[in-house]
């Protein structure tokens, strides 16, 4: 039965595409969770700490309300009344409801929809380009959490350990037989030369600026798409990324919305670079060989 499904996959076009995107969609509402609540649940782990080593010294107690991904149930921002199950609906939901709360009528943000719609584009282009189980697999862990950083960063400025560490972890383990990079010897490569061309570079700046252009959140985003794509790939992540976000930049500041000396944040434009790279990188430069 199983071993049926998974023929039918890889030989099944339009079954696999469909199923992808599908799977899309539940996972880009999954992200959208994650995305929100993550940062919170690690604000409040530090100042557990915080309080935890200062003790008496500071004037704090420690936080115990129960807060997880799961808990407590989705709800609207603004009138905190719970939102039926049926409104979790990726898309149809957001469709259904007009965009509004179903409460208190105020806006729901686009963001929510565009990302279900985004990660279930990315999901059966992933079909589209691989018929590998273990690499389509792979490659949507990758995505999923790729994605995740690229909108906390966006958000937040942050590059959780939490999941820059496994993502490069996973990134060896789907590489142990060479599945996406090529050999495992192009993965453990990657992984420290992408860690370690941002972090010279970051000392350069540093040493000669006296300021700080990155942070160690990229230099590790860098090193697990290194360790998923193999070394041979980073030059091309490298100039995808500065090409967007210089582009991004001068979009900004022409459109007055970032003031000179202002930061942007990085992970986003080294995250979809590597998105790109895994699958486009066979037709931007035909030279690098993803297997
Ligand atoms: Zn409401």
């Amino acid at each position: 039965m199983f071993d049926s499904i998974i023929s039918l996959f890889e030989i099944n076009f339009i079954f696999r595409i469909f199923t992808l995107f599908v799977l899309g969609l539940c996972v880009g509402s999954f992200l959208n969770v994650v995305v929100y609540r993550l940062p919170i649940i690690l604000q409040k782990t530090w100042r557990n700490q915080c309080v935890e080593v200062l003790g008496n010294e500071c004037q704090l107690d420690i936080d115990n309300s129960k807060f997880n991904l799961s808990y407590p149930s989705s709800h609207c921002p603004q009138c905190k009344s719970k939102i039926p199950a049926w409104t979790n609906i990726p898309i149809i939901g957001f469709i259904l409801l007009r965009g509004k709360c179903i409460n208190c009528k105020s806006k729901i943000s686009f963001r929510y929809p565009i990302v279900e719609l985004l990660t279930s584009i990315l999901f059966a282009l992933v079909g589209y380009h691989f018929t590998d189980i273990w690499v389509m697999t792979g490659s949507l862990i990758y995505i999923g959490i790729m994605l995740s950083l690229m909108l906390i960063d966006l958000d937040t400025f942050l590059l959780p350990d939490e999941l820059t560490l496994p993502l490069l972890w996973i990134g060896l383990l789907f590489n142990l037989h060479g599945a996406i990079s090529g050999s495992l010897i192009n993965s453990v490569v990657g992984a420290m030369l992408g860690y370690m061309i941002l972090w010279s570079l970051y000392w350069c700046f540093k040493l000669i600026t006296k300021k700080e252009g990155m942070g160690y959140g990229d230099f590790k985003i860098l090193a697990a798409i290194g360790a998923w794509l193999g070394w041979q790939n980073l030059v091309s992540v490298l100039l995808v990324s500065s090409c967007l976000g210089v582009v991004y930049a001068i979009f900004l500041r022409l459109t007055g919305k970032l003031e000179q000396g202002n930061p942007i944040p990085f992970g986003p434009f080294l995250g979809g670079a590597g998105i790109v790279t895994l699958l486009f990188a066979n037709y931007l430069f035909p030279t690098i060989i993803i297997s």
